[in-house]
């Protein structure tokens, strides 16, 4: 049986990171592990896979930024494979204020600040006193959540929720801690209280990672839609004091072991049969940025009597106390010039224009959807480096802050064990982007909801994220309400078929008819193909002194597709009468199937010949007249013999690649029942 999350260890071919084999090493003895706890610690019938069913896990490792995994230290095996096995967006954007509640909202919802009415952390709810609250009351929250979507357009889609942080499991309640503030939206079908929890530590507001990842992986039976935050990263980034100089030492180790967890989740699924069946989003709410003890800006002091600034880490937001106000249009151009002039802001904006202070750039700049009440009347963004701490100079002493543009820059991954996941980096990581703009191909944390409903069928229509489907081979949602399709009703989802169920999908690349533009031998007869056989057929492909062909032309490096197809009939009648996948990122017990030789071959191996039977290939680069393929299979895909002629064998890759030999005329010495031989050319 192949080793599913195996189609984790496809980096092999193309290693990327130096410790890659270590560190599977350890995977595998998790995986293990997690084995003997999930048989032992859950009902039987809760932890047996269904294969029809897709598995969809949102995962926010809270405030992690895509440069800071993927290279040796910090050591995180875990999240670098899952990137490297999915799609992952070199440009992604939180919304503002990047603080966490408005960007798990912006997940949960679709929706931007200015219409889910979560704008910020804290805020004033503009009654009474002014005060600083959080802003994760249930009833502030006007967009409805997946959680509700998912309930009444798929009642059988099982959701679920492990946040670590209290605030977050408050506003996806359906009324807040006390009780009385309820809002339109129904509560995830499983969740946890985190300030219920021995180990909750009030400081941070969280749970450790360990707490939360132990809860999300108990309601992992009975989830199909399952939303995890991870909140060590952050909490350990805030008050990491060595975050200035570079390195966040604590913020790191804490990292490296939030990785581990995120390997037992992942191990988790693929011992229940669900990994082949699960996409996962992993993706972070927003960055961080490190201040020194003495970069902070203090607004309370400067403002007018009547104004009051409440702080979201690295943007604060002045209220006008009353309504009625007559100078509130002068408090608030005066509290915006004196915010302009301190050396660490960078921007001060109106919600609302200023007749006198007019302007399109004081105001909240449009693309960032962020012109609620609930983000205060004016607000105030630090620069880097910089925090804003309010109402005294001491009320935020933490180094690390986030809220302000510099942290905007989070991850964004589609990933996952789903065979119709593209393997891609959208996006130049090496451009800069002002995180004002909103370029076509990146990716925004609304887009997570839009995303989520599309992967279920959902409609998602009026959502401002977008469903980023780019990441799937097929155009089509993988399933309608967690159903995945079964074509032929074989009881196995159809992309686990044999080709051609999902045409273009699932790694079936052969398209219906030939492709008419390939690369062919320097002369007839330089290729030869035989099948034998009846049910389980034997094939022998051999193409040589073929057309000059690199390494690299094999290599589809855009996601790994290689197939031998086949194809019978003349022109216009062509049809397919096979297709052997050999995909370069298959494994064959635990390993690449494929390996380079000597800089010039490159050589599958695959002793039980998964998927569609070929057991052997070698793929030889060269000049003009020396390059040359040659695959072995023992295959049940292929159709019956004798076969219509000509018959024609293609090598391809998604990308584009053919290599192709055409049989006909006196070429063919036999195509007889149970029997075909022939060499290429008339
Ligand atoms: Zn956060």
């Amino acid at each position: 049986m192949q080793l599913r999350t195996g189609r984790l260890l496809s980096a092999a071919l193309f290693p990327r990171i130096p410790s890659l084999a270590g560190s599977l090493r350890c995977s595998a003895v998790t995986m293990a592990l997690a084995t003997f706890a999930v048989a032992a610690a859950l009902p039987a019938a809760a932890a047996a896979a269904d294969p029809q069913k897709l598995t969809v896990v949102v995962l926010v490792v809270d405030s992690l930024m895509p440069d800071e995994f993927g290279q040796s230290y910090p050591a995180t095996p875990n999240l670098t494979l899952l990137r490297d096995e999915g799609t992952s967006y070199a440009h992604s954007r939180a919304v503002f204020s990047a603080e966490t509640i408005p960007n798990h909202v912006a997940m949960m919802t679709g929706m931007m600040p200015e219409h889910s009415g979560i704008a910020g952390n804290s805020y004033w709810n503009r009654t009474g006193d002014p005060v600083a609250t959080d802003l994760s009351l249930p009833s502030e929250l006007e967009a409805t959540t997946l959680f509700t979507r998912i309930h009444d357009a798929c009642p059988g889609v099982r959701t679920a929720a492990a946040l670590s942080k209290s605030y977050l499991y408050e506003i996806f309640s359906e009324c807040g801690y006390s009780g009385s503030d309820c809002g339109i939206n129904r509560a995830p079908g499983q969740s946890f209280d985190p300030s219920a929890d021995p180990t909750f530590i009030p400081e941070s507001n969280h749970t450790p990672d360990q707490t939360t990842m132990r809860e999300a992986r108990g309601f992992l039976p009975d989830a199909d839609f399952l939303f995890i935050n991870l909140g060590d990263t952050d909490r350990s980034g805030h008050i990491d004091a060595s975050g200035p100089s570079g390195t966040p030492f604590a913020r790191y180790a804490a990292l490296m072991d939030t990785d581990t967890l995120v390997g037992q989740l992942v191990d988790d699924l693929d011992a229940a049969g669900r990994w082949d069946t699960t996409v996962m989003i992993l993706v972070s709410d927003h960055g961080m940025d490190w201040s020194t003890p003495m970069n902070y800006v203090n607004l309370t002091p400067d403002l007018d009597a009547g104004l009051f600034a409440v702080q979201n880490g690295g943007t604060g937001s002045i209220f006008v106390v009353d309504p009625a106000d007559p100078d509130r249009n002068q408090k608030l151009a005066a509290a915006r010039s004196t915010a302009l002039m301190h050396e660490g802001v960078d921007a001060a904006w109106y919600r609302e224009p200023n007749p006198l202070d007019p302007g399109e750039d004081t105001l909240i700049p449009a693309s960032l959807g962020a012109r609620h009440e609930n983000i205060g009347d004016l607000v105030i963004v630090a620069k880097q480096g910089w925090r804003i701490s309010d109402p005294s100079s001491s009320s935020n002493p933490l180094p690390g802050n986030h809220g302000h543009l510099v942290t905007f820059h989070n991850t964004f991954v589609v990933t996952g064990g789903l065979a119709t996941l593209r393997k891609q980096t959208i996006g130049d990581p090496a451009a800069v982007v002002d995180p004002m703009s909103r370029l076509p191909e990146q990716s925004e944390n609304t887009d997570v909801a839009a995303t989520v409903a599309w992967l279920l069928g959902i409609d998602a229509t009026g959502m401002d994220g977008r469903p980023l489907a780019e990441a799937f081979t097929s155009a089509a949602p993988p399933s309608i309400c967690g159903d995945l399709a079964d074509s032929d009703a074989d009881g196995d989802p159809d992309f686990r078929d044999p080709c051609p169920y999902i045409a273009y999908g699932s790694g079936c690349i052969c398209p219906p008819v030939p492709d008419a533009d390939c690369r062919q031998t320097t002369h007839p007869g330089a290729s030869k193909l035989s099948i034998s056989g009846d049910d389980v057929q034997s094939l022998r492909f051999n193409w040589k002194d073929g057309a000059a062909t690199s390494l690299d032309d094999f290599r589809d490096a855009d996601d790994e597709a290689l197939s031998l197809c086949l194809y019978s009939g003349a022109d216009g009648l062509a049809r397919s009468i096979g297709e052997l996948r050999m995909p370069l990122d298959l494994l064959c017990e635990g390993e690449s199937c494929w390996r380079e030789l000597r800089s010039t071959k490159l050589r599958f191996q695959s002793a039980d010949g998964h998927p569609d039977g070929v057991e052997k290939a070698l793929l030889t680069a060269g000049g003009d007249g020396q390059a040359r393929i040659a695959v072995k299979a023992h295959s049940g895909v292929l159709a019956a013999t004798p076969l219509d002629l000509p018959v024609r064998a293609q090598l391809q890759s998604r990308g584009g690649g053919c290599w192709e030999a055409s049989f006909d005329g006196q070429g063919i010495k036999r195509n007889v029942p149970g029997r075909f031989d022939a060499v290429s050319g008339d």
